[in-house]
Protein backbone atom coordinates (compact mmCIF):
# COMPACT_ATOMS: atom_id res chain seq x y z
CA UNK A 1 0.00 0.00 0.00
CA UNK A 2 1.63 3.24 -0.88
CA UNK A 3 0.95 6.63 0.84
CA UNK A 4 -1.99 7.82 -1.57
CA UNK A 5 -3.68 4.65 -0.84
CA UNK A 6 -3.34 4.88 2.55
CA UNK A 7 -4.54 8.66 2.82
CA UNK A 8 -7.70 7.67 0.56
CA UNK A 9 -8.35 4.51 3.00
CA UNK A 10 -7.79 6.80 6.16
CA UNK A 11 -10.35 9.33 3.83
CA UNK A 12 -13.15 6.65 3.46
CA UNK A 13 -12.60 5.38 7.07
CA UNK A 14 -13.79 8.60 8.72
CA UNK A 15 -16.57 8.67 6.28
CA UNK A 16 -17.93 5.21 7.20
CA UNK A 17 -17.37 6.05 10.83
CA UNK A 18 -19.07 9.72 11.07
CA UNK A 19 -22.01 8.36 8.56
CA UNK A 20 -22.62 4.71 11.12
CA UNK A 21 -22.16 7.96 13.81
CA UNK A 22 -25.31 9.16 12.38
CA UNK A 23 -27.22 6.65 11.51
CA UNK A 24 -27.06 5.14 15.05
CA UNK A 25 -28.19 8.91 16.33
CA UNK A 26 -31.37 8.92 13.43
CA UNK A 27 -32.21 5.27 14.94
CA UNK A 28 -31.91 5.86 18.64
CA UNK A 29 -34.14 9.40 18.22
CA UNK A 30 -36.55 7.20 15.57
CA UNK A 31 -36.78 4.80 18.81
CA UNK A 32 -37.17 7.53 21.53
CA UNK A 33 -40.05 9.06 19.30
CA UNK A 34 -41.83 5.87 18.85
CA UNK A 35 -41.97 5.46 22.82
CA UNK A 36 -43.03 9.17 23.27
CA UNK A 37 -46.04 9.27 20.53
CA UNK A 38 -47.48 5.89 22.41
CA UNK A 39 -47.24 7.61 25.74
CA UNK A 40 -48.84 11.13 24.78
CA UNK A 41 -51.69 8.36 22.99
CA UNK A 42 -52.40 6.12 25.97
CA UNK A 43 -52.48 8.99 28.38
CA UNK A 44 -54.29 10.77 26.19
CA UNK A 45 -57.35 8.16 25.59
CA UNK A 46 -57.18 7.35 29.16
CA UNK A 47 -57.82 11.43 30.19
CA UNK A 48 -61.00 11.23 27.92
CA UNK A 49 -62.13 8.39 28.99
CA UNK A 50 -62.33 9.54 32.72
CA UNK A 51 -64.27 12.56 31.93
CA UNK A 52 -66.56 11.34 30.03
CA UNK A 53 -67.21 8.97 32.48
CA UNK A 54 -67.83 11.79 35.02
CA UNK A 55 -69.52 14.22 32.70
CA UNK A 56 -72.30 11.40 31.49
CA UNK A 57 -74.84 9.73 33.49
CA UNK A 58 -74.51 7.06 31.71
CA UNK A 59 -71.73 5.78 29.04
CA UNK A 60 -73.15 6.48 25.68
CA UNK A 61 -72.34 4.97 22.24
CA UNK A 62 -70.20 7.09 20.96
CA UNK A 63 -68.15 7.84 24.10
CA UNK A 64 -67.86 3.87 24.29
CA UNK A 65 -66.69 3.69 20.63
CA UNK A 66 -64.59 6.39 20.60
CA UNK A 67 -62.59 5.36 23.91
CA UNK A 68 -62.71 1.81 25.19
CA UNK A 69 -63.65 1.90 29.11
CA UNK A 70 -60.17 1.61 30.94
CA UNK A 71 -60.38 -1.67 32.98
CA UNK A 72 -60.84 -0.82 36.71
CA UNK A 73 -58.08 -1.04 38.98
CA UNK A 74 -58.14 -4.59 40.69
CA UNK A 75 -60.92 -6.68 39.81
CA UNK A 76 -61.63 -8.37 43.47
CA UNK A 77 -61.67 -11.97 42.96
CA UNK A 78 -65.06 -14.54 43.10
CA UNK A 79 -65.88 -15.02 46.71
CA UNK A 80 -68.78 -17.27 47.57
CA UNK A 81 -71.53 -15.77 49.93
CA UNK A 82 -71.04 -17.38 53.47
CA UNK A 83 -74.36 -18.34 55.18
CA UNK A 84 -72.09 -18.61 58.63
CA UNK A 85 -71.05 -15.02 58.16
CA UNK A 86 -74.55 -13.37 57.50
CA UNK A 87 -75.83 -15.99 60.46
CA UNK A 88 -73.43 -14.07 62.63
CA UNK A 89 -74.66 -10.62 61.67
CA UNK A 90 -77.66 -11.73 62.25
CA UNK A 91 -76.96 -12.44 65.78
CA UNK A 92 -74.77 -9.53 66.11
CA UNK A 93 -78.03 -7.48 65.28
CA UNK A 94 -80.17 -8.74 67.83
CA UNK A 95 -77.17 -8.49 70.60
CA UNK A 96 -77.66 -4.99 70.16
CA UNK A 97 -81.22 -4.96 71.37
CA UNK A 98 -84.19 -3.94 69.46
CA UNK A 99 -83.26 -1.60 66.69
CA UNK A 100 -86.49 0.39 67.61
CA UNK A 101 -86.86 4.29 66.72
CA UNK A 102 -84.60 6.58 68.84
CA UNK A 103 -82.65 3.46 71.40
CA UNK A 104 -79.10 3.22 71.38
CA UNK A 105 -79.20 -0.28 69.36
CA UNK A 106 -80.98 1.90 66.25
CA UNK A 107 -77.77 4.42 66.25
CA UNK A 108 -75.21 1.31 66.88
CA UNK A 109 -76.45 -0.77 64.27
CA UNK A 110 -75.78 2.30 61.41
CA UNK A 111 -72.52 3.09 63.08
CA UNK A 112 -71.90 -0.69 62.31
CA UNK A 113 -73.33 -0.90 58.95
CA UNK A 114 -71.54 2.07 57.55
CA UNK A 115 -68.34 0.29 58.88
CA UNK A 116 -69.12 -2.88 57.35
CA UNK A 117 -69.94 -1.45 54.18
CA UNK A 118 -66.99 0.95 53.68
CA UNK A 119 -64.96 -2.07 54.67
CA UNK A 120 -65.99 -3.92 51.64
CA UNK A 121 -65.04 -0.93 49.47
CA UNK A 122 -68.59 0.87 48.80
CA UNK A 123 -69.60 4.65 49.03
CA UNK A 124 -71.46 4.62 51.82
CA UNK A 125 -73.56 7.84 52.74
CA UNK A 126 -75.93 8.40 55.41
CA UNK A 127 -79.27 9.87 54.23
CA UNK A 128 -80.60 11.83 57.04
CA UNK A 129 -84.18 13.27 56.31
CA UNK A 130 -87.63 13.08 57.42
CA UNK A 131 -90.68 11.75 56.70
CA UNK A 132 -94.16 12.57 57.93
CA UNK A 133 -92.51 14.40 60.86
CA UNK A 134 -90.49 11.22 61.86
CA UNK A 135 -86.50 11.54 61.54
CA UNK A 136 -85.03 8.99 59.27
CA UNK A 137 -81.85 7.71 58.58
CA UNK A 138 -81.12 5.64 55.18
CA UNK A 139 -77.59 3.58 54.60
CA UNK A 140 -76.80 4.40 51.24
CA UNK A 141 -73.51 2.60 49.59
CA UNK A 142 -72.94 2.73 46.03
CA UNK A 143 -70.74 1.00 43.44
CA UNK A 144 -69.90 1.97 39.31
CA UNK A 145 -72.48 4.49 37.28
CA UNK A 146 -74.39 4.55 34.63
CA UNK A 147 -76.79 2.10 33.25
CA UNK A 148 -77.54 -0.72 34.12
CA UNK A 149 -78.70 0.42 37.65
CA UNK A 150 -80.10 -1.79 40.40
CA UNK A 151 -80.91 -1.45 43.86
CA UNK A 152 -80.75 -3.79 46.53
CA UNK A 153 -83.00 -2.67 49.98
CA UNK A 154 -83.98 -4.20 53.02
CA UNK A 155 -85.29 -2.54 56.44
CA UNK A 156 -82.98 -2.52 59.63
CA UNK A 157 -85.29 -0.97 61.88
CA UNK A 158 -87.31 -3.30 64.59
CA UNK A 159 -90.87 -3.06 65.36
CA UNK A 160 -91.40 -1.11 68.39
CA UNK A 161 -94.18 -3.59 70.10
CA UNK A 162 -95.04 -7.23 69.64
CA UNK A 163 -98.84 -6.75 68.92
CA UNK A 164 -98.45 -10.33 67.65
CA UNK A 165 -97.78 -12.09 70.77
CA UNK A 166 -100.21 -15.08 72.23
CA UNK A 167 -99.45 -13.57 75.51
CA UNK A 168 -101.05 -10.43 75.88
CA UNK A 169 -98.57 -9.09 78.82
CA UNK A 170 -95.85 -9.50 76.17
CA UNK A 171 -97.37 -7.34 73.95
CA UNK A 172 -95.76 -4.35 74.69
CA UNK A 173 -92.31 -5.59 74.18
CA UNK A 174 -90.51 -4.67 71.35
CA UNK A 175 -89.69 -7.16 68.09
CA UNK A 176 -86.34 -9.20 68.60
CA UNK A 177 -86.51 -8.71 64.73
CA UNK A 178 -83.95 -11.40 64.03
CA UNK A 179 -85.71 -12.65 60.82
CA UNK A 180 -87.98 -9.54 60.40
CA UNK A 181 -85.36 -6.94 59.89
CA UNK A 182 -81.81 -8.21 60.76
CA UNK A 183 -81.93 -10.91 58.11
CA UNK A 184 -82.40 -8.87 55.13
CA UNK A 185 -79.42 -6.73 56.36
CA UNK A 186 -77.09 -9.50 57.07
CA UNK A 187 -77.67 -10.90 53.62
CA UNK A 188 -76.87 -7.39 51.53
CA UNK A 189 -74.07 -7.07 54.20
CA UNK A 190 -72.43 -10.21 53.21
CA UNK A 191 -73.44 -9.66 49.27
CA UNK A 192 -71.13 -6.16 49.72
CA UNK A 193 -68.46 -8.63 50.67
CA UNK A 194 -69.23 -11.20 48.17
CA UNK A 195 -69.78 -9.34 45.06
CA UNK A 196 -67.31 -8.94 42.31
CA UNK A 197 -66.35 -5.04 41.96
CA UNK A 198 -65.85 -4.60 38.69
CA UNK A 199 -69.80 -5.51 37.50
CA UNK A 200 -70.42 -2.79 34.68
CA UNK A 201 -73.30 -0.51 35.61
CA UNK A 202 -74.17 1.21 38.85
CA UNK A 203 -75.02 -0.82 42.06
CA UNK A 204 -76.91 0.32 45.11
CA UNK A 205 -77.40 -1.11 48.56
CA UNK A 206 -79.72 0.94 50.62
CA UNK A 207 -80.71 0.03 54.27
CA UNK A 208 -83.73 1.83 54.74
CA UNK A 209 -84.75 3.12 58.08
CA UNK A 210 -88.53 2.93 59.72
CA UNK A 211 -90.51 0.09 57.78
CA UNK A 212 -92.00 -1.61 60.52
CA UNK A 213 -93.95 0.96 62.75
CA UNK A 214 -97.44 0.46 60.55
CA UNK A 215 -100.76 0.82 62.60
CA UNK A 216 -98.86 2.46 65.55
CA UNK A 217 -99.68 5.75 66.93
CA UNK A 218 -97.81 8.21 64.26
CA UNK A 219 -96.21 6.04 62.15
CA UNK A 220 -97.14 4.47 59.05
CA UNK A 221 -95.26 1.47 57.45
CA UNK A 222 -92.43 1.97 54.84
CA UNK A 223 -91.44 5.79 56.28
CA UNK A 224 -87.61 4.98 55.20
CA UNK A 225 -88.33 4.17 51.67
CA UNK A 226 -90.76 6.35 50.69
CA UNK A 227 -88.44 8.95 51.94
CA UNK A 228 -85.64 7.64 49.97
CA UNK A 229 -87.25 6.78 46.61
CA UNK A 230 -88.97 11.00 47.11
CA UNK A 231 -85.42 11.89 46.78
CA UNK A 232 -84.10 9.38 44.38
CA UNK A 233 -81.77 11.46 41.58
CA UNK A 234 -83.05 9.51 38.40
CA UNK A 235 -84.77 6.30 37.81
CA UNK A 236 -83.12 2.95 37.85
CA UNK A 237 -83.34 -0.27 35.99
CA UNK A 238 -85.22 -1.50 39.09
CA UNK A 239 -85.23 -2.75 42.46
CA UNK A 240 -84.88 -5.42 44.65
CA UNK A 241 -85.99 -5.54 48.59
CA UNK A 242 -85.23 -8.38 50.77
CA UNK A 243 -87.35 -9.04 54.30
CA UNK A 244 -87.65 -12.05 56.28
CA UNK A 245 -85.33 -13.95 54.33
CA UNK A 246 -84.05 -16.05 56.96
CA UNK A 247 -86.69 -18.80 58.20
CA UNK A 248 -85.37 -22.03 58.68
CA UNK A 249 -88.42 -23.06 57.17
CA UNK A 250 -88.04 -21.25 54.34
CA UNK A 251 -90.59 -21.02 51.67
CA UNK A 252 -90.79 -17.54 49.35
CA UNK A 253 -93.51 -17.26 47.43
CA UNK A 254 -94.15 -14.50 44.41
CA UNK A 255 -95.71 -11.89 45.92
CA UNK A 256 -98.60 -9.80 44.50
CA UNK A 257 -97.14 -6.00 44.31
CA UNK A 258 -94.23 -7.17 42.67
CA UNK A 259 -92.95 -6.55 39.06
CA UNK A 260 -93.93 -9.98 37.74
CA UNK A 261 -91.35 -10.06 34.99
CA UNK A 262 -88.43 -9.22 37.40
CA UNK A 263 -90.07 -11.75 39.94
CA UNK A 264 -89.96 -14.60 37.01
CA UNK A 265 -86.02 -13.49 36.47
CA UNK A 266 -85.19 -14.39 40.08
CA UNK A 267 -87.18 -17.14 40.69
CA UNK A 268 -85.74 -18.78 37.66
CA UNK A 269 -82.03 -18.36 38.60
CA UNK A 270 -82.95 -19.77 42.37
CA UNK A 271 -84.39 -23.19 40.51
CA UNK A 272 -81.35 -22.89 38.33
CA UNK A 273 -79.35 -22.74 41.53
CA UNK A 274 -81.25 -25.69 42.98
CA UNK A 275 -83.30 -23.55 45.29
CA UNK A 276 -86.88 -24.77 43.49
CA UNK A 277 -88.08 -25.64 47.12
CA UNK A 278 -87.42 -22.06 48.30
CA UNK A 279 -88.12 -20.51 45.74
CA UNK A 280 -91.77 -21.46 44.46
CA UNK A 281 -93.02 -19.75 41.54
CA UNK A 282 -96.60 -19.43 42.89
CA UNK A 283 -98.27 -15.99 43.96
CA UNK A 284 -99.23 -16.60 47.58
CA UNK A 285 -99.34 -12.98 49.24
CA UNK A 286 -99.28 -9.31 48.87
CA UNK A 287 -97.65 -7.09 51.08
CA UNK A 288 -96.63 -3.24 51.57
CA UNK A 289 -93.31 -3.40 51.55
CA UNK A 290 -90.30 -1.34 51.13
CA UNK A 291 -90.52 -2.23 46.75
CA UNK A 292 -94.06 -0.10 46.43
CA UNK A 293 -92.67 3.28 47.04
CA UNK A 294 -90.71 2.31 44.12
CA UNK A 295 -93.37 0.05 41.95
CA UNK A 296 -95.79 3.91 42.64
CA UNK A 297 -92.93 5.75 41.10
CA UNK A 298 -92.96 3.66 37.75
CA UNK A 299 -89.69 1.56 38.61
CA UNK A 300 -89.74 -2.31 38.59
CA UNK A 301 -89.72 -3.63 41.82
CA UNK A 302 -89.50 -7.24 43.20
CA UNK A 303 -90.23 -8.11 47.14
CA UNK A 304 -88.44 -11.42 48.51
CA UNK A 305 -90.21 -12.36 51.61
CA UNK A 306 -91.43 -15.25 53.12
CA UNK A 307 -94.55 -14.53 54.70
CA UNK A 308 -95.13 -17.61 56.05
CA UNK A 309 -93.35 -17.25 59.35
CA UNK A 310 -95.29 -17.66 62.82
CA UNK A 311 -93.20 -15.88 64.87
CA UNK A 312 -93.97 -12.71 63.09
CA UNK A 313 -94.20 -9.46 65.48
CA UNK A 314 -94.09 -11.66 68.65
CA UNK A 315 -91.09 -11.65 70.94
CA UNK A 316 -90.06 -15.53 69.65
CA UNK A 317 -88.41 -13.66 66.81
CA UNK A 318 -85.09 -14.58 68.00
CA UNK A 319 -81.98 -15.84 65.48
CA UNK A 320 -82.56 -19.58 66.55
CA UNK A 321 -85.61 -19.52 64.01
CA UNK A 322 -82.99 -18.22 61.41
CA UNK A 323 -80.61 -20.41 59.38
CA UNK A 324 -77.31 -19.99 57.19
CA UNK A 325 -78.95 -22.21 54.39
CA UNK A 326 -81.63 -20.03 53.73
CA UNK A 327 -79.68 -16.76 54.20
CA UNK A 328 -77.45 -18.70 51.53
CA UNK A 329 -80.02 -19.52 49.09
CA UNK A 330 -80.90 -15.74 49.09
CA UNK A 331 -77.65 -14.64 48.84
CA UNK A 332 -76.39 -17.17 46.41
CA UNK A 333 -79.75 -16.53 43.89
CA UNK A 334 -79.07 -12.54 44.17
CA UNK A 335 -75.63 -13.39 43.40
CA UNK A 336 -76.32 -15.01 40.20
CA UNK A 337 -78.90 -13.16 39.16
CA UNK A 338 -76.88 -9.54 39.41
CA UNK A 339 -73.62 -10.92 37.30
CA UNK A 340 -76.02 -12.18 34.67
CA UNK A 341 -77.94 -8.71 34.43
CA UNK A 342 -75.25 -5.94 35.20
CA UNK A 343 -73.11 -6.43 31.68
ZN1 LIG B 1 -92.24 -6.46 60.25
Amino acid sequence: MDSKTRSAAKFWLRWSLLLAALLALGLALAALFRQNGERISVSGSSATAQREDHSLPSASITSSRVTPTPPPATPTPPKQFDGQKAWEDVVFQVNLGARIPGSEAHDKVVEWMVAELERANWQVEIQETEFSGKEIKNVIARRGQGFPWYILGAHYDSRLVADREAEPSKRSQPVPGANDGASGVAVLLELARSLPNDLPGQLWIVLFDLEDNGNLPEYEWIMGSQAFVTQLPGKPDGAIIIDMVGDADQQIYLEGNSDPNLAAQIWEVAERQGYADRFIPELKHTIIDDHLPFIRAGIPAVDIIDFDYPYWHTTQDTADKVSPESLTAVGDTLITWLKETLR
